[in-house]
């Protein structure tokens, strides 16, 4: 079925570091969507419409938001990070994707496991009431390289307070000391049991739902890791404990 676009533009444009990036689009006649969907991108170039997939940074209902790393050989992040405020932006109308709360089993524990901006599912979804309304602690764990990377901390500080006790957010960084979280990467605090000590919750079949997003190592490897656990990829049809999202 052919993509409906939406011209939309710029509204707004974050930098994290160099070449990590927000970008706040208006486009107005997106129709509703959940937190964990994603919608197309692109723009219109040369006679040819250039497009990818984007988790939204936001729930429905809010400016849409793209939290997006520029590929430095990529085809479409270099131009969308040279755009500008008040330049144009094609969205597709209607967003698509099961990577959603209500394809994630419910359990006590809820792990938010990111690597880069795999954490844009998850801003959206800590945004929404549902999350807070299903979940009664939820544990956000963002590996990236270094500590320039740790993009919206100040919003996750916001939502740690305003729900005592209830979030924990564990920075793991690769390639620097990490003042707080873990030095490393997720794999290796989860087989290690770090990621367990730090949290004080067991990362275990009875009580943790996993949602994970983001680098397709680390996701093989953790579901590898989960799946020595006990643990078994959520399917609607086969209740089980985590779900992924791929980004290529
Ligand atoms: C469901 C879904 C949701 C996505 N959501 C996001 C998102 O919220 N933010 C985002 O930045 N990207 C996201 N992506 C990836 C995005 O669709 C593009 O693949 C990416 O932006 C690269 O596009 P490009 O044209 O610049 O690179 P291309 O010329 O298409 O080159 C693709 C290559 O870029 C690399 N790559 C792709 N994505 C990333 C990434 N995020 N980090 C590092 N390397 C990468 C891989 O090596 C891949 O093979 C998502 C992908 C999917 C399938």
């Amino acid at each position: 079925m052919a993509i409906r676009w939406i011209r939309g533009s710029v509204k707004k444009r974050k930098v994290w570091s160099d070449g990590l990036f927000t970008l706040t689009v208006d486009c107005p006649g997106v129709t509703p969507f959940e937190p964990g969907q994603f919608l197309q991108v692109g723009l219109q170039l040369d006679g040819k419409h250039l497009h990818r997939p984007y988790s939204v940074a936001s729930p429905h209902g809010q400016e849409l938001e793209f939290f997006i790393v520029r590929v430095d050989n990529g085809e479409l992040t270099p131009r969308l990070w040279n755009l500008e405020v008040g330049q144009d932006i094609d969205v597709c109308e209607k967003a698509t994707g099961s990577f959603t709360l209500s394809h994630t089993p419910v359990a006590k524990n809820l792990w938010l496991l990111a690597t880069g901006t795999g954490l844009a599912p998850y801003i959206a979804m800590l945004r929404d009431p549902k999350i807070w309304e299903t979940y009664e602690r939820i544990i956000l764990v963002h590996g990236v390289r270094y500590l320039t990377d740790l993009a919206y901390t100040e919003e996750l500080e916001e939502h740690h307070k305003a729900h005592p006790g209830r979030l924990v957010f564990i920075p793991v960084v690769s390639r620097a000391l990490a003042v707080q979280g873990f030095q490393g990467r997720i794999t290796q605090a989860i087989e290690g049991g770090q990621l367990e000590d730090l949290t004080g919750t067991p990362l275990s079949p009875e009580n943790s739902a996993v949602m994970m997003c983001g680098n397709p190592q680390m996701l093989d490897d953790v579901e590898a890791l989960l799946n020595a656990r006990g643990m078994r990829k959520h399917k609607r049809n086969e209740p089980g404990h985590y779900v992924v999202e791929r980004y290529w």
